[in-house]
């Protein structure tokens, strides 16, 4: 069984032309799949039925997610779906809708996709992590979270904007299906989003922004660092010996010398964890001079027991970066009362 969705546009065509049929015919595919969202190949009524048969003979599927659960938050802006996959497996993705400044405007929609059941990296204060790694999902099923939403989204007269891989799971820990997903998601004759609308979010598996940075694609990258020394980052991120501080933020200065694109450091603020005015001081000296932008996530409520800094300590901890020349932000969450924000998805924690 091949799901269609798993297919480049390429292999589409060369699909149908080793069926027997001509070029043009692969974009009569394409084109319901990701603008009309059938559910099985006898809905492609603009192929030759025979066709049709010939394509369901051969083992060839549309993957179809069901909706197993849904949570919407009271503003109605955040909506997190449990999806049951058609191999049996569930994963959680969520919409993120922020308001468009124009009235007549559309929202901006950001869909966080999940690349994986569980995760191996085992974050202390990640609930993903918490749960252990259970499976990598593959392309069709990452490229399936993103056609839900959009029909969702479709139906309601609105569209997918962005698209940030920071649901479930460690990016680059499943990178070849997960590059698959990007390479179908931004075709302009897959689902075409632009690359500039992506983002990935990785741990700090050096190897791997090595490797996005060779794609040769626009996507934005972001890093969850959350400390700025091995010591602390190795309690927070029991994982991390491979990758030292210094060389995750090497490896994000060559891929913006790379792509031009601009890197993301994440840093999941913990109460008299990782936000002493030390620290601080340490992470500005860390990130000085490399162009790139910090995010700060006053942490989530997960199963463990970091607690997030009260607002003042928040924002001293930010002003110290600030006064130190680093361009930073502090994250607004979204979801955090349906636990949809960072951190909390965790398929056996809903409903
Ligand atoms: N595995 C990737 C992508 C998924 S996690 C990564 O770690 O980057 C996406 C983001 O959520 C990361 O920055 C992660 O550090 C952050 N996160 C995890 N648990 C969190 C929590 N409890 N509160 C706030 N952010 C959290
Ligand atoms: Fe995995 Fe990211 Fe959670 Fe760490 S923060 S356990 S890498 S999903």
């Amino acid at each position: 069984m091949t799901d269609l969705y798993r297919l480049l546009p390429e292999e589409m065509e060369q699909l149908v032309m080793d069926m027997g049929y001509q070029r043009y015919r692969a974009d009569q595919i394409l084109y319901p799949l990701y603008y009309k969202f059938p559910k099985d190949i006898s809905e492609i009524k603009q192929l030759p039925k025979a066709m049709r048969e010939e394509l369901a003979a051969a083992g060839y599927t549309i993957g179809s997610t069901q909706e197993i659960h849904r949570v919407v938050s009271e503003d109605g802006e955040t909506m997190k779906l449990l999806l049951n996959l058609d191999d049996d497996t569930s994963v959680e993705t969520v919409l993120m809708q922020y308001p468009s400044t124009n009235p007549l405007g559309h929202p901006r929609s950001t869909i966080c996709v999940s690349t994986q059941i569980g995760c191996a990296m085992g974050c202390v204060f990640c609930a993903t992590g918490q749960m252990g790694f259970e499976t990598n999902l593959k392309a069709e099923h990452i490229v399936s979270q993103v056609i839900h939403f959009a029909e969702i989204l479709q139906q309601r007269g609105q569209h997918v904007t962005n698209l940030v891989f920071m649901g479930m799971g460690e990016p680059m820990a499943n990178y070849d299906e997960m590059i698959r997903a990007v390479r179908i998601l931004t075709h302009p004759r897959g689902f075409g989003i632009g690359q500039r609308h992506i983002t990935i979010s990785t741990i700090g598996i050096t190897s791997g922004i090595d490797r996005l940075a060779e794609e040769d694609l626009q996507i934005g990258l972001a890093i969850s660092l959350h400390a700025p020394n091995n010591n602390l980052r190795k309690q927070l991120v029991p994982t991390a010996g491979p990758n030292s501080v210094e060389e995750i933020i090497e490896a994000g200065r060559r891929y913006f010398k790379k792509t031009g694109r601009r890197v993301t450091f994440e840093y999941a603020l913990m109460e008299g964890v990782n936000d002493s005015i030390e620290t601080a001081m340490e992470l500005a000296r860390l990130l000085k001079g490399n162009g790139s932008h910090l995010n700060i996530i006053p942490i989530n409520p997960t199963a463990g027991n970091f607690k997030r800094p009260s607002s003042g300590r928040v924002l001293k901890f930010e002003q110290i970066l600030i006064d130190a020349g680093i361009n930073c932000t502090v994250r607004v969450e979204k979801g955090t009362e349906i636990s949809a924000a960072c951190g909390q998805l965790r398929t056996d924690i809903v409903g």
